[in-house]
């Protein structure tokens, strides 16, 4: 059994944290291999060492400035090597690192220092090999991941190789630069080397005891999700709920490989298992419910539409090239929405609705700002009736007037538009029903 065990900031940002970390690795034979992120934040005010990192690239050409943030750096990580009484000196890394950038290296390699000199420690106190992204992890020119590349190097690196520590975040392009992924992206790195050396899982230990099943900005204590699927998962993190950085599904989703969610400062919790499918029912019928704000739609109405071969690609062309996403689009016989995203919208509004004229002739075109979406995932829907029902009652009793249906025809989600204004009640009367009286 193998499993690649990725902690994040918070799990690792202070002496105190890597000792939690080393007693859950010892714990299981299996946790082989250990991916870090860069130390987070120590409490709510702090700053994460990733965010110094840059600040400390924006510095260079700056003495003073420079100097400043990088001895705030290298204190951080002073702390975690004295608090663990390592014999460890990171002086010639932060010599080398003060030097390349003072030459030219870029920002993603400033960036990429975090989870380096992380590693370098983990390894350290570990006993651990250490294994450079820089030698596996390969990116194109243009940022995106050469996977077929990456993946070769990490079978033939990982060959033989029974422990190692490789730190998140980054790896190399093919023009030999140090690149990182996007902000969170060791959730990536440890995913990609998961699917690379077929895992048996991957661990992804953070500060919360897995995925909520509701926001709890929201709902106050919400219940964790013990078992979601891809699917379920993808739904709710696009509507906004989410532990995981988005791209970290794919690589270990293509390989069948589940994902335990796991808090580093409850290691007894099970967290929540992100599997590709289960014969296991939801708790509740539902799996969670997530939504966002900022949506607003954009509505055509012309008489006989229905009969206008053609119509509907007319409209959609339009948003094509104002280059648009499109995220509903309800419909009537006489009538279609298209809800976009506000932000993305209103800079290009006049040019579509002029467009929409020019394009199908409709007889009224609507605009309608301030909507929110809300998605009410559960594979625990398919096949059950009435869950569409408790959804609309418990809007109703919350007066909360719906604006848009929406439900998949996997039978999975029923999505709903609402005032922005109503969002919060809407969320709370769907949980009250589904999770807490369960009528
Ligand atoms: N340290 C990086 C960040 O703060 C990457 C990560 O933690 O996953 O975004």
């Amino acid at each position: 059994m193998k499993k690649v065990v990725k902690f994040g900031g918070s799990s690792l940002a202070s002496a105190e944290q890597f000792r939690k970390v080393k007693e859950i690795i010892s714990s299981d034979s299996s946790r082989r291999y250990v991916v870090p992120s860069a130390p987070g934040k120590r409490s709510e005010d702090d700053t994460k060492v990733t965010d110094l990192l840059y600040r400390l690239y924006d510095a260079t050409g700056d003495e003073d400035r420079f100097s400043a943030v990088f001895s705030e750096i290298r204190a951080r990580f002073d702390a975690i090597v004295s608090g663990l009484a390592l014999e460890l000196d990171l002086r010639n890394e932060y010599e080398t690192i003060a030097e390349k950038l003072k030459n030219g290296s870029g920002r993603d390699y400033a960036a990429s220092r975090g989870e380096y000199l992380n590693g370098r420690i983990m390894a350290n106190y570990l006993g651990y090999e250490f294994v450079d992204p820089a030698e596996i992890i390969v990116f194109f020119e243009d940022g995106t991941l050469d996977r077929d590349t990456t993946e070769e190097r990490i079978a033939s690196r990982f060959r033989d190789l029974e422990r190692a520590v490789i730190p998140g975040f980054y790896g190399i392009s093919a023009d030999g630069r140090i690149r990182t992924f996007s902000r969170g992206g060791s959730d990536v790195s440890g995913s990609v080397i998961a699917g690379a050396i077929h895992a048996d899982v991957y661990e992804n230990w953070t500060d919360v005891s897995g995925f909520l099943c509701a926001d709890p900005h929201i709902i106050e204590n919400p219940e964790v999700i013990d078992t979601i699927t891809y699917h379920e998962l993808r739904e709710l993190s696009y509507m906004g709920a989410g532990v995981m950085h988005e791209d970290a599904i794919f690589p270990v989703r293509k390989e069948g490989i589940p994902i335990n969610i796991r808090n580093t400062n409850r290691p007894s919790d099970r967290g929540t298992m992100i599997v590709a499918d289960t014969c296991r029912k939801p708790r509740y019928t539902i799996t969670g419910i997530a939504g966002k704000k900022g949506f607003c739609s954009v509505t055509i109405d012309k008489d006989r539409m229905n009969s206008e071969v053609g119509f509907c690609r007319k409209v959609l062309q339009v948003f094509e090239d104002n280059n648009m996403n499109l995220e509903h689009m309800p419909s009537g016989i006489d009538t279609m929405t298209i809800v976009v995203h506000r932000s993305e919208f209103l800079d290009r509004e006049q040019k579509i609705v002029a467009g929409i004229h020019r394009a199908v002739h409709p007889d009224h075109i609507a605009l309608e700002d301030d909507l929110a979406l809300i998605a009410v995932v559960g594979r625990g829907m398919k096949d059950q009736r009435g869950t569409a029902a408790r959804v609309f009652a418990a809007l109703s009793h919350a007066h909360v007037n719906v604006k848009m249906i929406d439900q998949g025809s996997s039978e999975f989600n029923i999505i709903v538009g609402v005032k922005s204004a109503d969002f919060e009640a809407a969320i709370r009367s769907i949980y009250d029903i589904f999770v807490l009286t369960q009528i």
